[in-house]
């Protein structure tokens, strides 16, 4: 009989709560390993909901810091003891900002955090796993679309963590020819779950466009900034390769399965994104459309580190694991605005002064 148990790292968080809803929804049992550093509690209480999860046992919580050596051995032991088929991890540290002022704290966190994933599944026999790893990686070196033999080269802490993670992942594969692994580089994950009730919940100020739009247009930021309007492009403002987070949950599932069929071993690298190049300009259209709200903005200098333009050849994903981004710009919009207008203050922790 198939093993359908399943770690979910980091699976409290934006990303990983709707990895555990596609899983749930297709048979997998899960236990998430998450330490709440920037995730809530709540957002696993929402997927059972969601799931409407009758059997408790299918969704296991272990809350436990991967990078802390205090908490290594008890999560290698539990992993031995669940004795899962293999891990998605998504734990680690995500602020592009932040890991350019503290290089030290991503490089560790990130990578100790992977080691003990490793460790654990070694010793649990359950040698796959399926990587978060992001398009950042390719940095400013490749003309859209890129696919996955595009130039890498990182230019910020946080992307160079995603692409050693990547080699490190690999090198497993090698020492090991047992290991399974897919590292899935994503595009410019938004939107929510459709039932609003799962979705992003920034910690302090957002970096990223859509979470700083959506608390524009529900009051709780007065305008947007945008990063520029004399890039190489059509409007002048930067174009990325936006995607439905449940169109990427999916590529997590079909990533398993891709794994779990005999003579997949080896590290394998796939491209989530939709193809389409959407830029500031048209992603604040798109949301006022949706939202109904207007989304004022105004142009400021470039952010340092932004490139003009990257989005995804995703053919890859397409022909081997027979995954397709499906959801439109307007889905995402809808969506993301739905979780928002209904979570003002997303999970409902206090976490800085602008919260409604
Ligand atoms: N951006 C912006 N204002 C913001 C946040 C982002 O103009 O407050 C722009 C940014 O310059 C880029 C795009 O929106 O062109 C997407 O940025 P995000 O940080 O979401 O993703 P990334 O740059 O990591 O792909």
């Amino acid at each position: 009989m198939k093993n359908n148990r399943v770690i979910v790292a980091g699976g409290a968080g934006y990303i990983g709560s709707h990895v555990c809803v596609d899983l749930i929804n297709n048979g997998y049992d899960l236990l998430v390993i998450d330490d709440f550093s920037n995730s809530s509690p709540e957002s696993l209480n929402r997927v059972r909901e969601i799931t409407q999860l009758t059997d408790q046992s299918r969704l296991g919580l272990l809350q436990a810091d991967l990078a802390s050596p205090a908490d290594y051995q008890k999560i290698v032991d539990t992993i031995k003891l669940y004795k899962p088929a293999g891990a998605i991890h998504l734990a680690g540290l995500k602020a592009v900002g932040e890991s350019v002022a503290e290089p030290g704290r991503y490089y560790r966190i990130n990578i100790n955090a992977t080691h003990t994933l490793i460790d654990g599944l070694d010793q649990a026999d359950g040698r796959m796993i399926v990587f978060s790893s992001s398009a950042t990686v390719y940095g400013d070196h490749n003309k859209s679309p890129v696919d996955e033999t595009g130039r890498t080269g990182p230019t910020n802490p946080y992307g160079q963590t995603k692409f050693f993670i990547e080699q490190i992942l690999t090198d497993t594969a090698i020492s090991n020819p047992h290991w399974k692994i897919c590292n899935l580089r994503y595009f410019n994950p938004v939107g929510a779950d459709v039932s609003g009730l799962i979705g992003e919940d920034p910690n302090g100020i957002p970096n990223n466009l859509f979470p700083y739009i959506a608390q524009v247009a529900i009051g709780r930021r007065e305008k947007l900034s945008v990063y520029g309007d004399d890039y190489p492009t059509p409007d002048g403002t930067g174009i990325r390769d936006y995607i439905h987070v449940c169109d990427l949950a999916n590529g997590h599932v079909k990533a398993l399965n891709f794994l779990e069929q005999d003579g997949n071993n080896g590290s394998h690298i796939f491209n989530l994104g939709t193809g389409v190049g959407v830029s500031v300009l048209d992603a604040v259209k798109a949301f006022e459309k949706a939202s109904g709200k207007k989304v004022p903005y105004e142009i400021i200098q470039r952010r340092e580190g932004d490139i003009a333009e990257i989005y995804a050849d995703a053919s890859q994903a397409n022909k081997i694991l027979g995954w397709q981004a499906t959801r439109t710009m307007d889905d995402m919009c809808r969506d993301h605005w739905h979780w928002q207008s209904q979570n003002p203050n997303g999970y409902g922790d206090i976490k800085d002064d602008n919260k409604l």
